[in-house]
């Protein structure tokens, strides 16, 4: 498990292509791919120690494998943590760590903004086992403190939200829950170690969907926490053995190479997303834009703050509709007439995605729930790409100078 030695205090952009584990005897400069699920022992003995865990080496892919601990080491350098540890989807790593530090009458804050699949899993699928969850305001830090409780474990916090790019306050959700001896954990697959690393404001835990920007070109699904060692090796590691929810080599390859082109990929889906946010806002049938970089953003300092000056690349938009069937209409003419953009519901890849969360991401809320989350039918999501701002805002044009 011998890492690469690299002279200290390199850069982001260094390291995101030079950390790995050493080379094979062959030399290869690209980092190999071990497809493998079982590693042979050179004799008994060693075979138990590394069985045991006194020994460093591999032994079954459910547990370790080279290419998945290169990954692994890449991720943890560039989001500035001791470690991390890889899992089969981002969901994945969520349930690793809930599985690790939660256990029946423990307490979770959770941002009521969250991703819905970790709202469901954390407040129903937890819930069963007696994890109770309270859910507060993404921006209101009074209501986090108002939440805690004796038996409050972690606090889990995703920043900026899906769809409407709601920032909240890194250092003061860490501040609070280390008041009260609990974890922060930030959900970073919006911003990526690119522009936002959640560790230097104080979180504890960083959790990643590898299938959106780390990879970055839509291939394949991983996931990962970053952390300190002794809670990702001594309580994850044994955690991902037991429950299995690996990341698979192939995919651990996929997103190892990803990260190499991370920070070009970012700075410049950034810039576009900016661009097009800046365009839309002087759009006639545009009535609302959302977006982190602009100026008009409620959290527009913090965010510049806490993401390294950039605002990432999701851009969400309201069009006009006096009421919600003509939003609606509105919306879906839109999302109909695009030419180039993709119809998809995912987010974090080179293509531009256009989607309509009001009935996708959302669909599943009742009007009542959509409308506290201030999901109108008029909202689309634009998770920009790498295509031409130019032939991006023309797309957008087919439908925007089309709308009743
Ligand atoms: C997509 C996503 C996840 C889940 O990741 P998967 O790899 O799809 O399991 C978690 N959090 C956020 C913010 C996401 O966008």
């Amino acid at each position: 498990m011998k890492e690469k030695q690299l002279p200290p205090n390199l850069h982001r952009d260094t390291l995101a292509v030079r950390v790995a584990l050493d080379p094979s005897q062959y030399g290869e400069n690209s980092e190999a791919l071990y497809l493998t699920s079982g590693f042979v022992q050179p004799d008994a003995e060693t075979g138990a120690r590394r069985f045991a865990g006194t020994e460093e080496g591999y032994t079954y892919g459910r547990t370790s494998n080279p290419t998945v601990t290169s990954f692994e080491r890449r991720l943890a350098a560039l989001e500035g943590t001791e470690a991390a540890i890889g899992a089969s989807t981002g969901m994945g790593a969520i349930l690793m760590m809930c599985m690790g530090l939660l256990k029946a009458g423990d307490h979770v804050i959770c941002s009521r903004s969250m991703f819905g699949s970790t709202i469901a899993l954390i407040g129903r699928e937890f819930g069963k086992f007696g994890v109770e969850t309270t859910f507060v305001s993404q921006t209101d830090v009074a209501e986090w403190k108002a939440a805690l409780r004796p038996t409050t474990k972690l606090l889990f916090a995703e920043t900026p939200t899906n769809p409407l790019t709601e920032v909240c306050d890194i250092a003061a959700l860490a501040e609070l829950a280390h008041s009260v001896g609990a974890l922060l954990a930030v959900d970073n697959c919006f911003c990526s170690p690119a522009l936002q690393r959640p560790a230097e404001f104080g979180a504890d835990l960083i959790i990643h969907s590898g299938t959106k920007y780390l990879d970055g070109q839509g291939r394949v699904m991983a996931g990962a926490i970053c952390g300190p060692s002794k809670i990702i090796v001594d309580v994850f590691g044994p955690m991902v053995r037991t429950a299995g929810m690996t990341l698979a080599p192939f995919n651990a390859w996929v997103v190892l190479k990803g990260l190499e082109t991370l920070g070009i990929r970012m700075r410049a889906q950034c810039d576009n997303a900016l661009e097009i946010a800046k365009w839309l806002e002087t759009q006639p049938t545009v009535s609302r834009v959302y977006y982190p970089g602009l100026a008009s953003h409620a959290q527009h300092d913090l965010a510049m703050r806490q993401q390294s000056g950039y605002g990432g690349a999701v851009v969400s938009f309201d069009v006009r509709g006096d009421d919600a069937a003509t939003a609606q209409a509105n919306a879906f003419k839109v999302i109909n007439s695009a030419q180039v953009m993709s119809i998809a519901t995912n987010l974090g890849d080179t293509k531009t995605i256009i989607s309509h969360p009001g009935t996708t991401s959302h669909g599943r809320l009742t009007e009542a729930q959509r409308q506290a989350a201030g999901i109108s039918q008029g909202l689309i999501r634009l998770a920009i790409g790498l295509d031409h701002t130019d032939d991006i805002k023309a797309d957008l044009l087919r439908g925007l100078n089309n709308i009743q």
